[in-house]
């Protein structure tokens, strides 16, 4: 899983720098673009494409430090997988749509196509990295190609993006890349390498679960107790992890996990990530009780569609 891709030319998001958010250069979309409704995670209503009261003419966040305790942790758990920097910088130049607000309508209606773009980017880039996905690193590769240079077009053709259909043909790929990588699994006694696929699992208790080589995508795991358990190899595609214990938990070689996922789970300094994401900051030093839901990543990510506005955070936005 850690071996980087085998192949000559360099992959578009080879160490992902531009699959991750980069809010300095970003006209802060994801706080304008989608609706918030007055909820645990969002203190507010607000409509689609009107700017959260927080957001400040330079498109820093206002908060940024007291999100969880202002009652927006859901702005902790979003992640655009890097669009918001693509769509202010490549596809619309560097203008931002309050200085030039004519560009506004088209630069929020395809920050979503572009977010889709760039999260299949991500998982694609993923499972070219995994050696036992090999015999379908050409198609693997075709499909990165394609998607990356959507990426670059203009608003007009970024607007007529299928992304219903993108989405259907990389998951299919992606969904036997995953057979081809967990089929290396071996069964043991207690290994619970069972199609667990969309399964409701909230509030399970899987402590110490051996759950290695688990096809996971789109699972249940809200409040689940993860503690202990072995996830190597586990594919968690969509997974909700939403308030999962995972502290003790081993993820180090799970597979399709993204950092929106961690960040509305529960963990600790021993929780073991792949090294592809980072530990949350609000996750407790290890032997640490955890608060409640809010303090804890128990947030619902906006649109079950993960978050993490970690640079706008870290940069004071
Ligand atoms: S990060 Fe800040 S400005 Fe952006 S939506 Fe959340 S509270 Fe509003």
């Amino acid at each position: 899983m850690s071996e980087s891709h085998d192949h000559a030319a360099p992959l578009p998001g080879a160490g992902r720098p531009g699959l991750r958010a980069d809010c300095e250069r970003c006209f802060g979309l994801c706080c304008v673009v989608p609706a918030f409704t007055a909820s645990a995670d969002f203190a507010v209503d607000k409509a689609a494409g009107q700017a959260c009261p927080n957001l400040q003419q330079d498109f820093r966040c206002g908060i940024h430090r007291d999100l969880r305790q202002r009652g927006f942790p859901g702005c902790t758990v979003y992640d655009c997988f890097g669009a918001g920097q693509q769509v202010s910088q490549v596809t619309f130049g560097g203008q931002d749509w309050r200085r030039a607000p004519h560009t506004a309508k088209q630069m929020f209606e395809v920050f979503p196509i572009m977010r889709h773009l760039h999260e299949l980017l991500w998982y694609l880039t993923e499972a070219l990295t995994m050696p036992p996905a090999r015999p379908l690193h050409g198609e693997l590769r075709r499909a990165l190609d394609e998607i990356d240079a959507l990426t670059r077009t203009g608003p007009d053709a970024l607007a007529d993006v299928d992304v219903a259909a993108r989405r259907r043909d990389v998951n299919v790929l992606l969904q036997r890349a995953s057979e081809l990588v967990r089929a290396r699994v071996p069964r043991g006694r207690t290994n619970r390498r069972a199609e667990q696929r969309g399964a409701d699992l909230i509030g399970a208790n899987l402590r110490g679960a051996d759950l290695r080589g688990a096809n996971l995508r789109g699972a249940y795991l809200i409040g689940t107790d993860l503690r202990g358990a072995d996830l190597g190899v586990a594919d968690l595609t969509g997974a909700d992890l939403r308030g999962a214990d995972l502290r003790g938990a081993d993820l180090s070689e799970s597979i399709f996990l993204t950092q929106s996922q961690l960040d509305a789970a529960k963990g600790d300094a021993t929780t073991k990530v792949p090294p592809s994401l980072a530990h949350p900051a609000h996750w407790a030093p290890s032997g640490t009780p955890h608060a409640g839901p809010a303090a804890s990543g128990g947030a619902a990510p906006r649109n079950r569609a993960p978050v993490s506005r970690r640079s706008r955070r870290n940069t004071g936005r």
